[in-house]
């Protein structure tokens, strides 16, 4: 209860477990390192209403921290873990002991591969989102590279604004990496019926201007995009440059296992860093949320030696234009798939299922299915897609018993 705990990174991870150590009692000091200048806040707000309203929502507020005892040490950059030592450097010239270190430090976008690649806009910060916001109340053309998460919820609130709106995407499919293939061909229909254009199986070769001022994108094929605006979602990668270099095991992110320990039994890793095992028992890297969140509540679990989490159903969500997609679970590579509700109203789910086992659930606008969905995964309950495809069966007597 007395430890002395160091977080390194003021995300959404981070600040969570931060507050969840002090919530549960945790007495001894508790100090988190962030990177940029502004107080934790919440990051969704910024691919999905970057436009209007206030793109400053702190996850919590200053008094907060200050009542709660946390010391947040902002624009304060950790350089180095010394695990024999049990201590951080800092780049103020600091020397920080620990008794458990958690480090939370998130992940970056990751480059465009193409020439002129400067002249393109990334959305990762707060200080991005003022950008984008920017570009998007003074340009008129934007082309969006990447038909990601973040591609699509900016795209939706270009075209919301009256931008002519492009979106690269090289795979042959927008979402090809977390969502089915159906879901993929509902949502680019749903965007293309909203005016727009979208380039699949397109690579970006160059992007062209001049005075930091892009004036076309160049694909691979020779086209030539003009815009006077490029904003890349090409993925992001684990910050985890300081956890190799302290010798902890790294494979494109911090390993970690359902405790949120690294190899070393001092230090535990949260958030988008982490390789993380999954309720199937696999390893992967969850940039979400939820999971950002389990793991904190895993961590506090640990650092406290209190009963462990219990595992999650990983689970996504994303705002476009009127459609509240809410996802659970892994779409296996060759599903069945339930469809309930009509993809043609804004409002259905597709349940994903490997001989009547839910393994997974894409919503759009339909709480209590992603619900159900969720609770089918957890359960492993096995259906019967006839009865789940009746809008008019309810979804409780589609589980076979
Ligand atoms: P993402 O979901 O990985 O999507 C990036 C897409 O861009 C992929 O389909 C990728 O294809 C494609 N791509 C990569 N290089 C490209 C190129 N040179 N030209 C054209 N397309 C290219 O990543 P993101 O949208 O940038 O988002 C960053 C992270 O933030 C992700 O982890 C995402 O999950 C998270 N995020 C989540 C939400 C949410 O949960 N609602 C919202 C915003 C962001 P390949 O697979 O072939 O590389």
């Amino acid at each position: 209860m007395n430890s002395r705990v160091l977080v390194v990174g003021a995300g959404h991870a981070g600040a969570t477990v931060a507050g969840l150590l002090r919530q549960a009692g945790h007495t001894g000091p508790v100090e988190l390192f962030g990177d940029e200048l502004d107080l934790p806040y919440h990051r969704p707000p910024l691919s999905k209403k970057f436009a209007e309203g206030q793109l400053e929502q702190w996850l919590r507020p200053a008094e907060f921290y200050r009542e709660q005892d946390i010391t947040v040490r902002l624009g304060e950059h950790v350089t180095a873990i010394e695990p024999a030592e049990r201590r951080v450097r800092t780049d103020s010239g600091e020397a920080r002991g620990y008794d458990h270190l958690v480090l939370a430090t998130g992940a970056r976008p990751r480059p465009l591969p193409a020439a002129g690649a400067e002249l393109a806009m990334s959305l990762r910060t707060l200080a991005d989102a003022r950008i984008l916001r920017k570009c998007v109340a003074e340009r008129r053309r934007l082309v969006i590279v990447g038909g990601g998460y973040i591609g699509l919820e900016v795209a939706a609130v270009a075209r919301a604004n009256d931008l002519e709106v492009t979106v690269v995407e090289r795979e042959d499919r927008v979402l090809a990496r977390v969502s089915s293939a159906r879901l993929s061909g509902i949502l680019a229909e749903y965007h293309r019926n909203r005016g727009t254009r979208i380039l699949t199986g397109a690579g970006v070769s160059a992007l062209d201007g001049r005075d930091g001022r892009v004036r076309a994108v160049v694909l691979d094929d020779g086209t030539e995009l003009a815009c006077d605006a490029v904003l890349a979602g090409v993925g992001a990668t684990p910050r985890d440059e300081l956890a190799a270099a302290a010798g902890l095991r790294c494979a494109q992110g911090v390993i970690v296992d359902s405790h949120a320990r690294t190899s070393d039994p001092h230090i535990l890793a949260i958030g988008d860093v982490t390789r993380r095992p999954l309720h199937t028992g696999s390893l992967a890297r969850l940039e979400s949320i939820p999971s950002a969140t389990e793991q904190a509540r895993q961590a506090v679990a640990t650092i406290l030696g209190t009963a462990p989490v219990r595992a999650e159903v990983p689970w996504f969500w994303s705002d476009q234009f009127d459609l509240k997609l809410k996802i659970a679970g892994l779409v296996p590579p060759e599903p069945g798939t339930v469809v309930r509700g009509d993809p043609a109203t804004g409002r259905f789910a597709l349940f994903h299922h490997l001989g009547g086992t839910v393994t997974a659930v894409e919503a759009a606008n339909s709480p209590a299915e992603f619900m159900a969905g969720k609770k089918f995964i957890a359960s492993g309950a096995r259906i019967d897609p006839a009865g789940l495809a009746d809008a008019g069966t309810p979804l409780r007597d589609a589980v076979i018993h």
